[in-house]
Parts: structure tokens; C-alpha cells; sequence
């Protein structure tokens, strides 16, 4: 009767604590909007393999002319 707690998983981004969705099987961090994948049990704790869920639309085509000078 040992329920492993999640506890232990943070967020890699903000190392915050992350809720486990067991809708979506992912786990959940509320500061960052992301939802990280649990993939064969395993939780992936990827930055770039989390899901955003804030419904803005991370611009898919970024037009915008965010050109900056680096000098
Ligand atoms: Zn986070």
C-alpha cells in the first residue's frame, strides 16, 4: 500500500510542483501552463515535450518583425 507520491516531481522549468491529470495522463504545472507527457509510465519532464495549455495560440507562424539589432 505504498502509493508512490508525486511529490518528487517538479516542474523543470519553475520547480514547481506538478499535479498529476489522470484525464490526459500528464502532469501538470500550474505556473507555466505546461503539461508534461507521461509516456510508458514515465513521466517526461521535457520542456519541449510538454503541451502548453494556455489556450493563446503561441503564434504558429511568427510573423511578427521581431527584429532586434544585437549590437
Ligand atoms: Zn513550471
Amino acid at each position: 500500500m505504498n502509493k508512490k507520491p508525486l511529490a518528487f516531481l517538479v516542474c523543470p522549468v519553475c520547480h514547481g510542483q506538478l499535479v498529476y491529470q489522470c484525464k490526459q495522463n500528464e502532469l501538470i504545472c500550474h505556473e507555466d501552463d505546461l503539461a508534461f507527457p507521461i509516456r510508458h509510465r514515465i513521466p517526461v519532464l521535457m520542456e519541449h515535450d510538454a503541451r502548453r495549455l494556455t489556450g493563446v495560440s503561441v503564434s504558429a507562424n511568427k510573423n511578427k518583425s521581431s527584429r532586434q539589432d544585437h549590437t
